[in-house]
């Protein structure tokens, strides 16, 4: 067995500092699987980078905010955030997994990657402050934090909200999932797939569609989206009927 170097700085400016000496480490539910080739951990549990709060503009968690942090904080949050947070895992790993560990490692079918895509959210990364659309790094791939700290995620709260899943069970990851988040009354729609792929899509357009329309550009989206657990025709149509079910609710037809 190889020896790993452990760091636990007490601010930023030491974490960020350690960098060059190893990878962070959060709630470590990912990280600890998958230890080979990594000579060093910076333990990011002493930084104070695990507030919720709310705000005029929205929703602030802290890169350490724990996903049981927010089902907690669910008194404060749109109701289909917190379900979210509560359906990316059990109990046990959601006291230790973060919502940063979540962004850097979760997939398609991650539900609050979902959520997070429709609430229009942002990072923000040490050092420099930037803060950057989330739709953007997760198109980044394997490296979405590149050498960074995630040190807060801002959402913007929405007017309204829904996120709708089909999974094998009630609290199975989605098969396929959709999230609607609705802005400045109907001017601002953002529809986002998950369940599949490396990360959700965010559906785009010149215009806010019809929910006829919204559907069958699900259903295109979706069109290649294949896997072990579900052809792409069964995804095609599920996700077109939570889209238009969703936009139902929300009197956006
Ligand atoms: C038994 C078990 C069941 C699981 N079930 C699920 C599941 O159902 N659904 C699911 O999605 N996942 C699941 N996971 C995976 C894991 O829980 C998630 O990926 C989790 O959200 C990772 O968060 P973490 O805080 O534990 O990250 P860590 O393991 O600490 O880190 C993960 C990655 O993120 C990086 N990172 C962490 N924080 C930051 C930061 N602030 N800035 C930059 N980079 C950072 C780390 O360097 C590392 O590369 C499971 C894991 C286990 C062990």
């Amino acid at each position: 067995m190889t020896s790993l170097d452990y760091h636990r700085p007490k601010t930023l400016d030491e974490a960020l500092a350690l960098l060059t000496k190893g990878v962070p480490l959060a709630g470590g539910t990912r990280l600890t699987a998958r230890l080979r080739g990594i000579v060093g951990l910076v333990d990011l549990q002493d930084l104070g980078l695990n507030r919720i709060e709310t705000t005029d503009m929205g929703i602030v968690f802290g890169g350490t905010a724990t996903l049981q942090g927010l089902v907690e904080y669910a008194s404060h949050l749109p109701e289909d955030l917190a379900r979210a947070a509560r359906l990316e895992a059990g109990w046990n790993i959601r006291n230790m997994a973060t919502v940063a560990g979540t962004i850097v490692t979760g997939d398609g079918r991650s539900p609050l990657l979902t959520v997070l895509l429709a609430l229009n959210t942002e990072l923000q990364f040490a050092p420099g402050d930037e803060r950057v659309p989330l739709d953007e790094v997760l198109g980044r791939g394997d490296d979405r934090t590149r050498g960074k700290l995630i040190t807060a995620v801002h959402a913007v709260l929405p007017d309204r909200l829904r996120y709708a899943q089909v999974a094998r069970s009630p609290a199975d990851r989605p098969i396929i999932g959709v999230a609607v988040g609705v802005a400045q009354e109907r001017a601002a729609v953002r529809i986002a797939l998950g369940g599949y792929g490396a990360h959700p899509q965010l559906m785009s357009w010149d215009e806010t569609p019809d929910a006829q329309e919204a559907a069958d550009q699900a259903r295109s989206m979706l069109a290649d989206a294949g896997d072990q657990w579900a052809s792409s025709e069964y995804r095609a149509a599920a996700g077109a009927t939570l889209v238009t079910r969703l936009l139902k609710e929300l009197d956006l037809e």
